[in-house]
């Protein structure tokens, strides 16, 4: 069977669960060597079991990513290894607390901006030398359709995910004239253990599981893709 990703590089943030999981599974299905990073070992170590089942490849890079140098550290290593980056998904995220936002603390808006907006800007700053290296470097980070609709009690994670889009969207304009090309991929709602904490009361059965929405991230990472400053919503 053709694999659309043979050959190419694939580093994935978040990839210990949920969506960032099901990508990286499905990415090193279609033939990309995965590099997956989280902070929980024990989840990229299943992940890494996984996709050596299914005959891929896989390296596991435990990380947090409010480390102030990992970012820079594992752009260094891939460029050392691999000299390129053909795909980045930008995946890890954090919900905070659901509450009104006079009563959001300060850790809390550190953690939220920290993860979903700070970290991915690290890792533009990082790896764009190592995605214009490739022939067709792709990025794709996940986004929110909490980031255009406003919610009571949603402030920090949906700021942080309307300040995402805000930067990968001027980002991708400056990436026009190159062959690399950075999407925004908005899965609507998750089988997760983040979504599980945002809707409490709801049957995870009627939500859609991580791996129907992987072929998005798949289609996203293709030299072929041609979007650029996109914002892809899964089912749209
Ligand atoms: P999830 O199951 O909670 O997974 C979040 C991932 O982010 C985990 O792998 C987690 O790994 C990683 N992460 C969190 N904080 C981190 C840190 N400080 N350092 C390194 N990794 C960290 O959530 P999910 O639903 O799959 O979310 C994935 C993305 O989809 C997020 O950006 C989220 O905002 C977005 N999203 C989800 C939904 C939904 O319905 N689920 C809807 C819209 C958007 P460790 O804990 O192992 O570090």
């Amino acid at each position: 069977m053709t694999q659309s990703l043979q050959g190419r590089v694939a580093l994935v943030t978040g990839a210990s669960r949920g969506l960032g999981y099901a990508a990286a599974r499905a990415l090193a299905a279609q033939g990309a060597h995965v590099i997956a990073t989280a902070r929980t070992q024990a989840g990229l170590e299943e992940l890494d079991d996984a996709i050596r089942a299914e005959g891929g490849a896989c390296t596991i890079a435990p990380m947090d990513l409010g480390d102030t140098q990992g970012i820079e550290k594992l752009a260094e290593i891939v460029k050392e290894r691999w000299g390129r980056l053909d795909i980045l998904v930008c995946n890890a995220g954090v919900l905070g607390v659901i509450t009104p936002a006079h009563q959001i603390q300060a850790k809390v808006w550190n953690e939220v901006m920290g993860v979903n907006l700070i970290a991915p800007a690290r890792f533009v700053r990082a790896f764009e030398g190592l995605l214009r290296e490739s022939d067709a470097g792709r990025a794709i980070f996940v986004t929110s359709g909490a980031a255009t609709r406003r919610r009571a009690f949603w402030a920090a994670y949906a700021a942080s995910k309307s300040a995402l889009d805000a930067l990968v969207q001027s980002w991708a304009k400056e990436l026009d004239d190159s062959p690399v090309r950075a999407n925004l991929l908005d899965p609507g709602h998750a089988r997760t253990k983040m979504r599980a904490k945002a809707v409490p009361g709801e049957d995870p059965e009627t939500v859609p599981h991580p791996d129907e929405i992987a072929p998005l991230f798949v289609e996203l990472a293709s030299p072929s893709e041609t979007r650029n400053g996109q914002i892809v919503v899964f089912g749209a």
